[in-house]
C-alpha cells in the first residue's frame, strides 16, 4: 500500500480508536481516565517481523499492526476488522482481572501454562470449532481468553444479536458468556479487596 495513503487511514482511525476504548470503559466498568494512563493505542502498518501487535508495558503503548489484520488464524468471521486485533490485545490487558477466578481457569485453563511458540495448531480436527472461536485461540489459555473477549466484544461493538444467537449451540459459548459477565468479576474483585483492606464492603 502506498505509505501516504496508511497515513491518511491511520489517521483517519483516531476517532475510531476514542470510540472503541469508551466503548471497552464502558464494558468492563473502569473510568475511561483510568484506562487512559494505562493503554495508550498506536497504530502502524508495517511488513516487519518487529511490529507485530503487542502491548509495550514499559510504554503503556498498544502496539496495533495493520498488517495482522485478516491472518487467518484469528476468528475468521471478524479478523478483517482491525478492530478485532485492538479488542484482542484489550483481552490481554484485562486478563490478570481474572485469572485466578475459578470459573476462568475451569473456561480456559492455566494461563500459566508453558507458552509453546512450535506448538502445532495448523492440523486441528474439524471439532476444535465447537470448542474455540478461533485456531489460534487453541494454542495457550491466555490466546483463548483473548480471542474469545475480542469475539465476545466485536459482536456487541457491531451490534450483531443474531450472531449471538446463532452461537449459543457452541460449546464456547459459554466462554463467550464469561467475557460478558467481566464487569461483575471486576467489581466482585475490588469488593474482595476492600476486604482484605478492612474495609466494609456496601
Ligand atoms: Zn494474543
Amino acid at each position: 500500500m502506498n505509505p501516504s495513503v496508511v497515513n491518511r487511514s491511520i489517521q483517519f482511525l483516531k476517532p475510531e480508536i476514542n470510540r472503541i476504548l469508551n466503548f471497552v470503559c464502558d464494558f468492563v466498568g473502569m473510568p475511561l481516565d483510568k484506562f487512559k494512563k494505562r493503554v495508550r493505542v498506536r497504530i502502524v502498518s508495517s511488513n516487519s517481523d518487529r511490529e507485530e501487535s503487542y502491548f509495550d508495558e514499559d510504554t503503556n503503548v498498544l502496539n496495533i499492526n495493520l498488517q495482522e489484520t485478516g491472518w487467518d488464524g484469528f476468528n475468521p468471521e471478524y479478523s478483517k476488522y482491525w478492530q478485532y486485533l485492538v479488542f484482542h490485545e484489550i483481552g490481554h490487558l484485562f486478563e490478570e482481572y481474572v485469572a485466578k477466578d475459578a470459573k476462568f481457569i475451569k473456561l480456559f485453563g492455566d494461563v500459566n501454562k508453558d507458552y509453546d511458540e512450535d506448538k502445532i495448531y495448523q492440523n486441528l480436527p474439524k471439532t476444535f470449532s465447537e470448542n474455540y472461536v478461533s485456531r489460534y485461540a487453541t494454542k495457550h489459555p491466555s490466546e483463548d481468553w483473548a480471542e474469545t473477549f475480542a469475539t465476545a466484544l466485536i459482536i456487541r461493538y457491531f451490534n450483531e444479536t443474531d450472531k449471538l444467537k446463532s452461537l449459543k449451540t457452541k460449546n464456547f459459548y459459554s466462554k463467550i458468556r464469561y467475557v460478558y459477565s467481566i464487569k461483575d468479576i471486576i467489581k466482585r474483585k475490588g469488593k474482595d479487596k476492600e476486604v482484605q483492606n478492612g474495609k466494609r464492603p456496601d
